[in-house]
């Protein structure tokens, strides 16, 4: 039996959407379809990501800048200290405070040569997440969202040295943690309870990634050490030229993940949209969210 908030359409959950910035003009025309679709849902928050290397820093800042003067939505912008001296980087915190955005997603970042190579900390510059998180605080009082490992980071010696890294950057100012995508939800339950443990009392809040497409998500979870279980493989074997029916599966399988953390006592969610609205959208109305009627204009009333 589901809980019975998940009954009426008056819905306790607090969701958050993450979309990356976009490199044409077609892909930003489908970026902010997305945004449009989703934004009635009123999300917590809506978040955007920062390029390897600090790649997209413009591109980052253009969009989280357009998010908030153009929607009535709280934009977060992700950043990373890699390949940058402390002072750029706080001058890119100091420019979203300018332009009246107060939520940063405050990353390293993976290595310039890529994942698997061994992170050198920049000379001069913030050597890990705990640090960035430490120097963010003292350029304003920005909301911090940090990223959480179910699965621990793949550079960490153990479960419990991530725990302590994540315990740091609670400690330097952190007011949540973002979890990697995982698919079991029993890794996710354990991890918030070694979390709990440890003393970090910040919410933990799961990543969902709904599997658009297997195979990229498959590559994406080596490279991040997210496990894929067989039975994730199983579910879309012999799918690759029928994407329709990959959507109903992707459909199914993110909605069962959900629905079980829902039964696990989660409220929060925040989504890898991948820029996409369409299973989002689905498994927000399963949680019981409607979009928000407009208010009535003055000659309806
Ligand atoms: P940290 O918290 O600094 O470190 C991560 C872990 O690595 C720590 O727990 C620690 O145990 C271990 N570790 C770090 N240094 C060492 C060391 N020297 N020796 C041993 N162990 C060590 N990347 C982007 O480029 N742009 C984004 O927008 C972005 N958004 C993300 C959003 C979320 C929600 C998540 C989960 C990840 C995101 N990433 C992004 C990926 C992230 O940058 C990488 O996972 C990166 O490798 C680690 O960043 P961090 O902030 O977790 O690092």
């Amino acid at each position: 039996n589901r809980p019975s908030r998940l009954l009426g359409a008056d819905s306790s959950f607090r969701v958050s959407f993450e979309f990356f910035p976009p490199k044409t003009p077609a892909m930003e025309e489908k970026l902010w379809q997305s945004i449009e679709r989703l934004a009635p849902l009123a999300p917590n928050f809506v978040s955007v990501t920062y390029g390897a290397g600090g790649s997209t820093r413009e591109r980052t800042h253009a969009t989280v800048t357009r998010i908030l003067k153009e929607t009535p939505l709280r934009p977060a912008a992700h950043l990373t200290c890699v390949a940058s001296k402390r002072d750029e980087v706080d001058e890119v915190v100091r420019g979203y405070g300018q332009a009246g955005v107060r939520h940063i997603v405050a990353l390293r970042g993976d290595p310039v040569d890529g994942v698997g190579t061994a992170y050198e900390p920049y000379p001069g510059g913030y050597a890990n997440s705990a640090e960035l998180v430490a120097g963010i605080k003292k350029v304003g009082d920005f909301e911090i969202s940090v990223a959480a490992y179910p699965e621990k980071h793949p550079e960490s010696r153990s479960l419990a040295a991530d725990i302590d890294m994540l315990k740091r950057k609670v400690d330097a100012g952190a007011d949540r943690a973002i979890t990697q995508f995982f698919f079991d939800n029993d890794l996710y339950e354990a991890y918030v309870e070694r979390v709990r443990a440890a003393g970090i009392n910040i919410p933990i809040v799961p990543g969902i990634a709904p599997v658009h497409n297997f195979a990229q998500v498959a590559r994406f979870a080596a490279g991040c050490g997210a496990s894929v279980p067989d039975w994730l493989a199983q579910r879309f074997e012999g799918l690759e030229d029928d994407p329709a029916t990959r959507q109903l599966v992707a459909a199914a399988v993110a909605a069962e993940q959900v629905l079980d953390l829902v039964d696990r006592g989660v409220t929060d969610f925040h989504f890898y949209t991948m820029n996409r609205a369409d299973l989002v959208y689905a498994i927000c109305h399963l949680l019981g969210m409607r979009p928000a009627k407009p208010a009535p204009t003055e000659a309806a009333a």
